[in-house]
């Protein structure tokens, strides 16, 4: 059918609806025709307006008399400031600002920004208040330190899930990676091993993990919430839930490690030629039709005998000396002004000779003293309570991060940090460390320890405050009255 062009141009762009007048009016059959009667058509035709294009005399200069928009001053009258953000309030302190419950916060601190009338997704403003209206103490460039695990992409089985944080997507995070798995009852992440040291903290539930070693030495045992397990790089071990399902934190000493790819037990038998896997087995090669032709990573299992002896192997080369789990959760925290810590590391834990951690409890307005870590980059990890750091970096950068519940922080050896609680909830997190012993250095025992006149000549502080300085480290001190 031949139609004049400007028909045509129409027939095409409005195809779609002619299809559905094409329903509506039932076209007896055999016409031959797209097109629905004239008059319809006629009726349904929406005019182009406007062009693709504008023309080349927009160009330069306007025309005299095509003055731009007046633009309003309403900066300080923007009803989403909140008390500090006016230029009338003192931003000396930097405090960190509240944006929860505001439904447009603003990059506005004292004199300092400006509102922001553009294209912005609030949600973020919300969650990272020291991000959008940053502390004038913020200067330079400092790496991205911070990933929310729920931008993860969650990797979904029948029988849980996981997701992970690399240095594909922290790029400076280069010594550590960190994977957030969740198994449902009964459920197995499948045997398997891989070339990173493996660390894990159970954040709830209970699990039964089990492993070998290269003399053929084995182990078993249950954790739960609060426990740790560490898995030398190589060695095979296998995790499975019991009957309310776990959820774990895992910690690689390699940012490159994807959890992606581990070596599974499915993936080798699946690879291997069946007439060498009967003759590694010494077993017909029938034996072998009903291995999974797929991994299965983490899918649903028999429920455990309810005590892990009763599941043991016995080998004959005995148990691991030095076991792979370890029942932090039984071990009582160190109480401090403002919170509590528990430092983990080879020194207890004499199997977790790479990682080294310590679980931090945060009262609301406390803080995690200004420190630094000699040993080792910081991976750390939120667990309840919103928290901001400032990592200060030579010479003279500071970037402040804000972090809640399942964000996950990074901070390079030797970068100058504190950990403030600027929720109303306990803020609980753990600092891992590439390291065999957990160690960090405290700002204030460091002056404490210096001689006053030293101290007082570089600073200036008033001798009150050097007399008052802590010879012991505070880890956490108090909220200020
Ligand atoms: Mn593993
Ligand atoms: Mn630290």
């Amino acid at each position: 059918m031949q139609l004049p062009m400007s028909s045509s141009r129409y027939v095409y762009q409005y195809l779609p609806l002619l299809c559905l007048l094409d329903l509506a009016f039932s076209i007896p059959a055999g016409t031959g025709t797209l097109t629905p009667p004239p008059s319809a058509y006629a009726t349904h035709t929406i005019p182009v307006s406007g062009a693709l294009t504008a023309t080349a005399s927009l160009a330069g200069p306007l025309p005299p008399g095509a003055s731009a928009e007046p633009t309003q001053n309403t900066i300080n009258a923007h009803p989403d400031l909140v008390p500090g953000q006016a230029s009338n309030s003192s931003a000396d302190a930097s405090q960190s600002f509240d944006f929860l419950n505001v439904t447009d916060p603003q990059p506005i601190r004292g004199d300092m920004g400006s509102n922001d009338p553009g294209p912005h997704d609030s949600a973020y403003d919300r969650q990272n208040p020291d991000t959008l209206a940053r502390p004038t103490t913020d200067e330079g460039d400092v790496q991205q330190a911070k990933w929310p695990m729920g931008l993860s992409s969650t990797r979904m089985t029948g029988a849980g899930w996981a997701r992970q944080q690399n240095v594909d997507v922290l790029p400076a995070a280069k010594q550590m990676a960190g994977v957030d798995m969740r198994l449902g009852p009964d459920a197995y992440r499948e045997l398997h091993w891989h070339s990173a040291n493996e660390w894990a903290y159970v954040l709830n539930g209970s699990a039964r993990i089990s492993a070998i070693d290269a003399q053929g030495r084995n182990f078993n045992d249950d954790v739960s919430e609060g426990d740790l397990w560490y898995f030398p790089s190589g060695l095979p071990h296998s995790i499975q839930a019991l009957e309310n399902g776990v959820e774990f934190l895992l910690v690689f000493d390699d940012g490159a490690f994807s959890e992606d790819d581990t070596f599974l037990i499915t993936e080798w038998f699946s690879h291997t030629p069946r007439e060498v896997l009967a003759k590694n087995f010494g077993v017909p090669i029938k034996a072998f039709d009903e291995v999974p032709k797929e991994q299965l990573y983490i899918f649903n299992g028999t429920p455990p005998a309810v005590n892990v002896s009763a599941d043991a192997v016995q080998s004959p080369e005995g148990t691991i000396p030095e076991p792979f789990s370890f029942h932090l959760s039984r071990q009582e925290p160190m109480v401090v002004p403002g919170g509590s810590v528990k430092v983990v590391d080879s020194g207890t834990f004499k199997a977790s000779t790479s990682i080294a951690a310590a679980v931090v409890t945060i009262k609301p307005g406390a803080m995690r003293e200004m420190h630094w870590h000699p040993n080792s980059d910081e991976w750390n990890f939120f667990i309840s309570g919103r928290a901001r750091i400032t990592v200060f970096d030579a010479p003279q950068s500071a970037r402040t991060f804000d972090y809640a519940a399942g964000d996950v922080g990074y901070i390079l050896v030797d970068q100058g940090h504190y950990i403030e609680n600027i929720g109303d909830e306990d803020v609980v997190l753990l600092e891992v460390l590439k390291a065999p012993q957990f160690e960090d250095v405290s700002l204030g025992q460091w002056m404490a320890l210096t001689p006053p006149q030293v101290v007082k000549d570089t600073l200036h502080l008033d001798n009150d405050v050097l007399s008052g300085l802590s010879r012991e480290k505070q880890y956490v001190v108090a909220a200020q009255p």
